[in-house]
């Protein structure tokens, strides 16, 4: 019999494959899993998404979808930014509560935290004040995911949270040369570069500092949020401040794992957006004080042979 169907948006996307991959590789017992993407519904229109909901009926949904990209297309398309995600999460809690829907989770981003900050941030911070302006579209919107929740809390006793993932990457990501995030966008340079026997350029200094997550560690954190996490407030789900890495390491790493020989250059004419956003993952780890994160170098090199093996389809 089935219990529950968990209504995945966002399931064609970099977390959404992985999350697949999890719930795959140990298939839950009384549970429908129902991964959907843009062709599915359009989440930005509220006809769409009552349809989908319609269809798919369910009883809890994992809220991935997004317009989401890198530091450049942040900069580029800040309406857009603003205006699809607000448009999706509304679209969203509105459905989930006229379907009675028991947990709805949506994911925030670390981007979200104020510029001007102590370090490191903790989940009580969000709203502290303005967030950096290379991303004011995209963290506006989803500061207000953490609003929603707590009015949808208050006023109707819901169970909706959110999650606040560090920078991810992984197979299946988005490896656009110019609106991707910043490891599948130099996963893509490199790999070019070496065939073109060419440097490979980095762009800005390659000093600013990131917490990076390995979509398959995140995806096992997410599911983990969906069945056991319910606090209406946030929760960082990241690596600790001790793991937190420079750009230019990063991008050594991927000419590693491309076994890259050419040269590495740095653009300093390209920003640098902010510098870090050191995030504690204090709080996952009172929930989760054995879980194990894979290891930087390790996942890196997953994810370039997965880029290379599939080339040909990679969102690109
Ligand atoms: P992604 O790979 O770009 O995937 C985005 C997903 O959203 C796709 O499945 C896409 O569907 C769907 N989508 C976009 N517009 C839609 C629309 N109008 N209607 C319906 N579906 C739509 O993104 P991701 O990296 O997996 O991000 C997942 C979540 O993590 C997002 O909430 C994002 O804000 C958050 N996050 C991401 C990062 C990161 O580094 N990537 C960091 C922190 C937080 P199609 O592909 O079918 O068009
Ligand atoms: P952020 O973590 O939200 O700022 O977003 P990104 O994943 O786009 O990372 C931005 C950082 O990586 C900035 O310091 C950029 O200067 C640096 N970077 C270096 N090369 C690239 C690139 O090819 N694409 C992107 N998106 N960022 C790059």
């Amino acid at each position: 019999m089935i219990e529950d169907i968990t209504l995945v948006t966002g399931g064609t996307g970099l977390v959404g494959r992985a999350v697949q991959e999890v719930i795959e590789a140990a298939p839950p017992q009384g549970q429908k899993w129902v991964f959907v993407g843009s062709k599915d519904a359009d989440l930005t229109n509220y006809e769409s998404t009552k349809a989908l909901f319609e269809r798919v009926r369910p009883t809890q949904v994992l809220h991935l979808a997004a317009f989401v990209g890198g530091l450049f297309a942040n900069m580029e398309y800040k309406v857009q930014f603003w205006r699809k995600n607000i448009l999706m999460q509304d679209n969203i809690m509105v459905l989930c509560h006229e379907h009675g829907v028991k947990k709805l989770v949506s994911c925030l981003s670390t981007c979200v935290f104020p510029d001007k900050t102590t370090y490191p941030i903790d989940e009580t911070m969000i709203h502290n004040g303005p967030p950096h302006p290379s991303n004011e579209g995209y963290a506006y919107a989803k500061r207000l995911v953490d609003v929603q929740n707590r009015m949808y809390n208050s006023q109707y006793g819901c169970n909706y949270t959110s999650v606040i993932p560090t920078n991810i990457f992984g197979k299946h990501d988005n490896f656009n040369l110019k609106d991707s995030h910043v490891i599948p966008g130099l996963i893509h340079k490199c790999y070019l570069a070496q065939k073109a026997g060419e440097p490979f350029t980095i762009m800005g200094t390659g000093k600013p500092l990131r917490q990076f997550i390995y979509s398959l560690d995140l995806a096992k954190l997410m599911v983990w949020a969906l069945r056991e996490y319910n606090e209406p407030d946030p929760i960082i789900l990241s690596v600790g401040p001790e793991d937190e890495v420079a750009i230019g390491d990063v991008a050594r790493s991927i000419a590693r794992a491309m076994d890259f020989q050419g040269e590495v250059r740095f653009d300093a004419t390209k920003a640098d957006g902010q510098f870090k956003k050191t995030a504690s993952n204090a709080k996952l780890r009172r929930y989760l004080p054995g879980f194990k994160f894979t290891d930087i170098d390790d996942a890196i090199g997953e994810t370039v042979a997965w880029f290379k093996a599939n080339y040909a389809s990679a969102r690109t």
